[in-house]
This record gives structure tokens, C-alpha cells and sequence, in this order.
């Protein structure tokens, strides 16, 4: 068993690299064309996702600026938003679009949406997974053989894999719900939909992405858990 055989690079490696490359090329054509197209209402993402808040009565969530792109996030701890500069402040259909898309998380957490809560009980679990891999990738290196290996990867990849699994009804839920208020509360025009559908499914399909790497991940360890077993 080693850790870089052929069928590895072929199987896993290489569409792996190939759909997170596609996925990326999506996304910057996506943010590239409608970052750059001013939204009709004239408000920043921020003031879309304040909006968005403030309707479903969470007026004390604080939504803040932070550094990075793409770095947008809702912090289910914090209770609060947080929106790289860009989205934070451009008038644009990706930034209203993105903006929306965090407020979407904070409404799931708000209405305590099973698949939103399945996946923040995951979180800690997932983590130790990561650390767990390295652990094990590390010891690999320096030891070369480590005993029932195959097994503990076959482990490893199950949580990640469960973790993507889960990930992506989340997303999409949350990217419903942020179209479903924008439409709503009039913050986007009827002709303002293609372009916020399509920079949230450009987003989408890292995670789709990410999921596929990990599923082939688990299939390759299954499948060389099984050969050694003959
Ligand atoms: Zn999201």
C-alpha cells in the first residue's frame, strides 16, 4: 500500500484537480461578470443582508467588514455576519447576491433547520478528521507502514465525506432562501434574478466540487481496503 500508486493519481488525483479547477473557472467568470453589474436597488451587500435580518426580527445581529475575498461567512458562535470588502461594500447583483446568501445561514440557524444543525454538530468532528489525516500523513512519511492504515483512511474520509454530504443542502437552502428575500423585500429587480441565480450556483459548485474529491478519496481507500483483504 503506498500513499501515491498510479490508480491514485489517475481515479483521484486528476479529477479531483480538474472539477476544483472548473469549479474555480465558474466561480471567477461568475464574480468576474456580475461584480461588475450595479444592482437596480443601489444598496451594499451589507444593507441587503441588514435588511434581510432585520425582517426576520434579528435587528441585533451585527454585520461586520472583514479582509479577504470571498471570505464572507456567517459565524453560528458569534451570531453575527461577516462580509469580505467587497461584498460588503460593492452595489453589485454578487454582492447583494453573496450578502444574502450569509443572512440565508443566519435564517437557518434562526429556524433551527435540521440539515443547517446536522452540519455545526459535524464541525468539531470534521476537524479532528483533518488533524487526524495530517497526523497520518505525517507519521506515513516519517514511518513509512503504518499498521490497519487503509482502515483508519477509509475512517478519515467517511466523516469528511459526510461532512460535503451534508454541506451541500445547506448551501443550497441557504441560497433559496436568500433569492426567496431579495425577491421579497424588492430588494432585486424580476431581471435582476438570472444574474443573482447564477453567481449562487457558480458558489454552489465548489462545494459540489469538494464533495466529489472527497467522495473518490473514500472510494479509492474502500476499494484498496477490500484488495488487501484478498
Ligand atoms: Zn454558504
Amino acid at each position: 500500500m503506498m500513499f501515491w500508486d498510479t490508480k491514485y493519481l489517475l481515479f483521484v488525483m486528476l479529477p479531483g484537480l480538474l472539477i476544483g479547477l472548473w469549479a474555480q473557472m465558474k466561480l471567477h467568470a461568475a464574480f468576474g461578470k456580475y461584480s461588475q453589474v450595479p444592482v437596480e436597488s443601489g444598496l451594499t451587500g451589507a444593507q441587503a443582508a441588514r435588511r434581510i435580518l432585520d425582517q426576520a426580527g434579528l435587528n441585533d445581529m451585527p454585520v461586520e467588514e472583514v479582509p479577504g475575498q470571498l471570505s464572507d461567512h456567517y459565524d453560528p458562535t458569534k451570531h453575527a455576519l461577516f462580509l469580505s470588502s467587497d461584498n460588503f461594500n460593492g452595489r453589485t447583483i454578487a454582492a447583494v447576491g453573496v450578502a444574502a446568501h450569509e443572512a440565508g445561514h443566519a435564517l437557518q440557524h434562526l429556524h433551527q433547520d435540521t440539515m443547517f444543525n446536522l452540519r455545526m454538530a459535524l464541525v468539531p468532528v470534521t476537524q479532528f478528521a483533518n488533524y487526524a489525516w495530517m497526523g497520518v500523513m505525517v507519521l506515513g512519511f516519517v514511518l513509512h507502514i503504518i499498521p490497519h492504515f487503509i482502515l483508519l483512511a477509509v475512517a478519515i474520509f467517511s466523516v469528511l465525506t459526510l461532512f460535503q454530504l451534508v454541506t451541500l443542502p445547506v448551501e443550497y437552502d441557504a441560497s433559496a432562501r436568500a433569492k426567496e428575500q431579495l425577491f421579497r423585500l424588492g430588494l432585486v429587480r424580476e431581471d435582476e434574478r438570472a444574474g443573482v441565480s447564477k453567481v449562487l450556483d457558480a458558489a454552489a459548485l465548489t462545494y459540489v466540487a469538494a464533495l466529489v474529491t472527497s467522495a473518490l478519496q473514500l472510494l479509492y481507500y474502500i476499494s484498496a481496503a477490500r484488495n488487501s483483504r484478498n
